[in-house]
Parts: C-alpha cells; structure tokens; sequence
C-alpha cells in the first residue's frame, strides 16, 4: 500500500484564506506584536515571514527588534507595554532568547489573553483545565492535519512521542480534547516501537533524524511528523545540508494510510495557526463572535 502525503502547504493555505476571510468580516483589524532581541539569523526569517503572512492575511503587524545586549527588565518592560495597549491582539516573543534572559519571567508579561503561542502558564492551566483558551500552534497544527484525514477523531488511539512544553504535552491533551485515547512517550518509554505500532494516530516530535521506521507503524495509521533536523546531504555536494522529519518518510509512506512529510507538513501549519490565534485572541477580547470557519469542533 502507498499511503498519501498530507499537503501541510495546501491544508495550511486554506487555514490561512479562512482567516483573511474572517479577518474582512471583522469591525477592525486585528493586530499581531512580534518581539525579536538578538540578531540570530534563523529568527530573523521566521519574524519576517510571520509579520508578511499577517499583513497578507489583512492584519496589522507591529515588529519589535530590540539588540542582543536588551536587559530582561527592559524586555518585560517592553512586553508588558503591548499586553496593556488596547491596540495590540497578540503578542509572540520569537524564541530563543538570549541567554541572560529568563524566557519564563518574559512570557510570564504576556497578558494571558493575548498570548497568540498558548505558552504561558495560564493557557497551559487553561488547557489542562479544559477551559476556553488560546492553544499553542505546532499542537494544534497537528490536530487540523490529523482531522484532515479524520474528521472525527472520537476514539482513535494516538500516541505522541515527545513530551516537550513546546509541543509533546500540548498535543497529548489536544488529542484528549478530540476524545482520544492518548498515549505520551518519551526517551524513557519501554519499547517504543510496539507502543507505536498500537496507534491509529502516530505523532513523532523528537527531534531524532528518521527514527520512525516503517514497522513501527500499524498499517493504515495515519502519522504526523513534527521533527525538523537538519542532517548532511552529500548527495547534494560537499558540506550541504537538508531538512528531514522524525519519521522515515519512504518507509512510512508504505505502510500507513496517510503521512505528512518534513518539511511541508507541520511546519507551514504553525503559521497558520498563529495567524488564526491572533483572529480567535481579537475575537475574545473584544467581544466578537469567532466566525464559523475558525472553530476547530
Ligand atoms: P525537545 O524539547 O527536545 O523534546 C524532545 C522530546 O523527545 C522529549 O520529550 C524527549 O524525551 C523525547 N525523546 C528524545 N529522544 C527520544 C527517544 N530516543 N525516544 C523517545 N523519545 C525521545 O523538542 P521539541 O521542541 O518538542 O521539538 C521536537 C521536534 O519538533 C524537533 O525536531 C523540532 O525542531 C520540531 N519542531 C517543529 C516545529 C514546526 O513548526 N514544524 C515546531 C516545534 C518543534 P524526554 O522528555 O524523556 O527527554
């Protein structure tokens, strides 16, 4: 059997025509307040094309680009001041930061209603709680891509490997929002592969180049793979690099019923999902109502 690819790109570009939509629909513009300190290049990217993706998607995008040596005071200072501007929807602090900065006191100055990346403590206790909140997005990416292949995901078994603040233990409880039976693996669990090959959804965020192989994976699953490494590629010349997954792209894709590649599966949902975030954050603060297309169900 040949399982299909999931298009992350195209699954993710209609999460963002739903959001323009909705944002045209709106009394107002929402706004999105990205924060980067440093120069670290990779960041510099991903604060550039989130500030182009919300302007696209008719937002207001406010960039904030403060030096390497900003004291944490001055940087909560400056958080603070978006969380207590009437103007502001959302707030994302690119991490990481530099290392004389505790990421913790910073996100903890993220008004809890505007935190548009769901990683402060009172939208992870919202989460745990079951109650309304802003969801944390590479999470919920997955859960989109799995409902894709599987609208209703009432009973599915889903094991997640990976328990990670960032992803793992957010889309274990997702999943368990969805009524699924999750299971959460980590390094210390006792053979992975047979706790793998129990699940009908297999979500790999590890961080270990293509260590999901084919017989780790019960036939006709469907697999989310959330890794991003980048490894040598010599077939490409001397020195160059590629992007692979978690998972072993070409050994998964015969046995399962659908896989969502790395890159072009997870990745381009993150942005999606903080671009309707920022939408679902204006809405409740607000006081508008969320329009249809943005409920997840
Ligand atoms: P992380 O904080 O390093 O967490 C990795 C998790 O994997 C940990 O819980 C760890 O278990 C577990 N683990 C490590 N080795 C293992 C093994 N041999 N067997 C089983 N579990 C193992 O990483 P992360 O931030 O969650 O990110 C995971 C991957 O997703 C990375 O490749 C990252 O680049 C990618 N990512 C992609 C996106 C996107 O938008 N596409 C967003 C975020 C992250 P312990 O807790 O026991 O140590």
């Amino acid at each position: 059997m040949t399982a299909r690819s999931i298009d992350g790109k195209a699954i993710a570009a209609k999460v963002r025509a739903d959001v323009a939509q909705a944002v045209a629909a709106l009394p107002s513009k929402p706004a999105l307040a990205v924060v980067l300190v440093g120069d670290d290049p990779a960041s510099q990217v991903y604060v550039t094309s989130k500030g182009k993706a919300t302007v696209e998607a008719g937002m207001r995008s406010v960039e904030i680009r403060l030096p390497a040596e900003t004291s944490q005071a001055d940087l909560v200072a400056r958080v603070d001041a978006l969380s207590r501007d009437p103007e502001i929807d959302g707030i994302l602090v690119q991490l990481p930061l530099p290392k004389h900065i505790e990421e913790a006191a910073v996100l903890a100055a993220i008004d809890p209603l505007k935190d548009v990346d769901g990683l402060t403590e009172a939208s992870a206790g919202k989460l745990v709680l079951g109650k309304p909140g802003l969801r944390p997005c590479t999470p919920t990416g997955c859960v989109i891509l799995a409902r894709t292949e599987r609208p209703d995901l009432t009973g599915a078994n889903v094991v997640v490997i990976g328990r990670s603040i960032l992803v793992g233990k957010p889309a274990a409880l997702l999943f368990l929002e969805q009524n699924c039976t999750v299971t959460l693996a980590h390094s210390k669990t006792r053979d992975l592969r047979m706790v793998c090959r129990g699940a009908d959804i297999l979500v790999a965020a590890v961080g270990r180049p293509e260590m999901v192989k084919g017989d780790w994976i019960r036939p006709g699953a469907i697999v989310i793979d959330v890794g991003t490494n980048r490894v040598p590629a010599p077939e490409k010349g001397d020195g160059k690099t590629k992007l692979v997954g978690d998972v072993h792209f070409a050994e998964a894709i015969e046995v399962a019923a659908a896989v969502s590649p790395s890159p072009g599966g997870v990745g381009p949902m993150t942005i999606a999902c903080l671009l309707r975030n920022t939408v679902l954050a204006a809405c409740a603060r607000r006081g508008w109502s969320v329009p249809d297309m943005l409920r997840l169900g």
